[in-house]
């Protein structure tokens, strides 16, 4: 069974991070910790300069609110991880420093059928040390 099992979750992809979700129920013993990780993108600082102010922190809070809404829903105790940076490089640095043994990613964007793996999930499941299931 897997101890640490670390769930990126795209918020415009959160129909299909209800999927991985039910996924990683069904993987996750009772004792098994589940850590629900949302990446928020690293602005331009061309495009930043035209963002008020406190733009990154609302963005890192509201992501935090929206995955513990999703913790919540699925009745289960869930960490929860809000970074900023590269969305496949942070996955794979989280996955490092939470000594993670099972990362599960959704294959790619709903309705995107006709891809085999979207960009972020190819590079995860090319670059993590750890067992990555990609959820299609
Ligand atoms: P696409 O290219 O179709 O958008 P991605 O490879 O970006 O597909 O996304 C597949 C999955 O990778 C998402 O459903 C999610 O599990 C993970 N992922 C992508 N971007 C992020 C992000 N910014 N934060 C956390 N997880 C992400």
């Amino acid at each position: 069974m897997f101890k640490t099992i670390l769930v990126p979750i795209d918020m415009a992809h959160l129909v299909e991070g209800k999927t991985i979700i039910d996924v990683a129920m069904e993987h996750a013993s009772e004792e098994a910790k589940i850590i629900l990780l949302n990446v928020v993108e690293e602005i331009p600082n061309l495009v930043a300069i035209e963002l008020p102010a406190n733009y990154i922190d609302k963005s890192l809070e509201s992501a935090h609110d929206k995955l513990k809404a999703i913790a919540t829903a699925a009745g289960r105790k869930m960490d929860v991880e809000v970074r900023s940076g590269s969305s496949y490089r942070t996955i794979l640095d989280v996955a490092e420093e939470k000594q993670v043994d099972l990362i599960i990613i959704a294959s790619h964007r709903p309705g995107f059928q006709d891809y085999f793996l979207g960009s972020t999930a190819a590079k995860v499941v090319r670059h993590a040390k750890c067992s990555v299931l990609v959820v299609r």
